[in-house]
């Protein structure tokens, strides 16, 4: 019965999203038009998922998305998922700075516009396949909470992107592993970010690391759950040691919180 395969999908805005069908005699794939992207779901015992984001910009309310399922004949069957993106609450900071403070001087504004066009197209890139089989986990160990994911900043009546992170606690030198399992594909110094390593987990999901004091992996590595890729700093523009930690799918800029609740899928 198509009905029960409706299941009522419901996402805050900045939040990682499963979408999950019991599995069908003869269907052979399933794929989901997301930001753009037609976003294969894997399948995982009984059911097919895919992970997916809902951005901190994403309009609440009612959303339709197209999935397709395709079957071992060759035939196909398409319907409009309906999604629910719930409101969510990010606070806002009014900041006035002398503008010295928040101007960039025309190098360090070419190096930070080039930087981010490089990894806007690390976040376009969708590989075809996904690494990971478990649960995501914090990357300090022992942390339980972060800080400011979505919090808005306004410098001089100028609004500054949100912050598309969550910033662990984390005294210069503690070790960092990575959140599951992926490729290294940056790991380098960024005007903002400092020493920065950003994982590909496949499928478009990618972690972020930002404001390390040492790497310990190369663009190519793949590593695992666990693994420890750098060490926690100050590096870029931050006013302390912490570690900004990142998650992007696809385009979404989603708490990485919500992701690690999703658990073991
Ligand atoms: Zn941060």
């Amino acid at each position: 019965m198509l009905s029960l395969l409706l299941a009522a999908f419901v996402a805050g805005q900045g939040q990682a999203l499963e979408i999950i069908y019991p599995t069908e005699p003869e269907l052979t794939a399933v794929t989901v038009q997301w930001s753009g992207h037609e976003v294969p779901f894997i399948q995982r015992g009984d059911h097919w998922l895919a992970v997916v984001g809902v951005d901190l910009d994403s309009r609440p309310g009612e959303h339709a998305v197209a999935v397709t399922f395709r079957y071992a004949d060759g035939h196909e069957r398409s319907h409009r998922e309906p999604i629910t993106v719930r409101s969510q609450k990010y606070p806002t900071t009014e900041l006035t700075v002398e503008d010295r403070y928040v101007e960039l001087s025309p190098e360090d504004q070419a190096r930070a516009n080039r930087e981010g066009e490089e990894t806007n197209a690390i976040y376009r890139t969708l590989t075809p396949q996904r690494y990971w089989t478990e649960g995501f986990e914090v990357p300090v160990r022992g942390a339980t909470d972060g800080r400011n994911f979505g919090h808005r900043r306004v410098f001089n009546g100028q609004p500054r992107a949100p912050h598309s992170g969550t910033d662990l606690r984390a005294k210069t030198g503690t070790p960092i592993f990575a959140a599951n399992r992926g490729r290294v594909v940056l790991a380098k110094d960024l005007f903002y970010s400092g020493n920065t390593v950003f994982i590909d987990h496949g499928l478009g999901l990618y972690t972020t690391y930002l404001h390390l004091s040492a790497i310990d992996v190369a663009v190519g590595d793949m590593l695992e759950r666990g693994q420890q890729l750098g060490l926690a700093g100050a590096t870029g523009r931050v006013t302390g040691p912490h570690l900004h930690w990142g998650v992007r799918i696809l385009d979404a800029r989603v708490d990485p919180f919500s992701l690690v609740q999703l658990g073991a899928p």
